[in-house]
């Protein structure tokens, strides 16, 4: 799969920390910490910095489609040079 993401998880508290710039000159994309994995219930993403839970997602017993290919763009050396 190439990146889909329209709008990226990031925990409220390190939203906080980049927002108010007491987490220094860094981007939010840089700063946050983020593990994800399945859960008994669904998917979770924790906050490794802060220790806190971000989303957990309740499946709700169904079984969603996932793709874990590991697709990368195709480069094209000759366009390098
Ligand atoms: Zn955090």
């Amino acid at each position: 799969m190439l990146r889909e993401i329209r709008e990226p998880l990031v925990c409220a508290k390190c939203a906080d920390e980049v927002t108010s710039g007491a987490a220094g000159a860094v981007s939010m994309r840089d700063y946050g910490r983020l593990e994800a994995g399945f859960t008994a219930r669904g998917l979770q993403v924790w906050c490794l910095r802060h220790d806190l839970n971000v989303v957990h997602v309740d499946f709700a017993e169904a079984k969603p489609e996932a793709d874990f290919r590991c697709l990368e763009r195709r480069v094209n050396y000759s366009d390098l040079r």
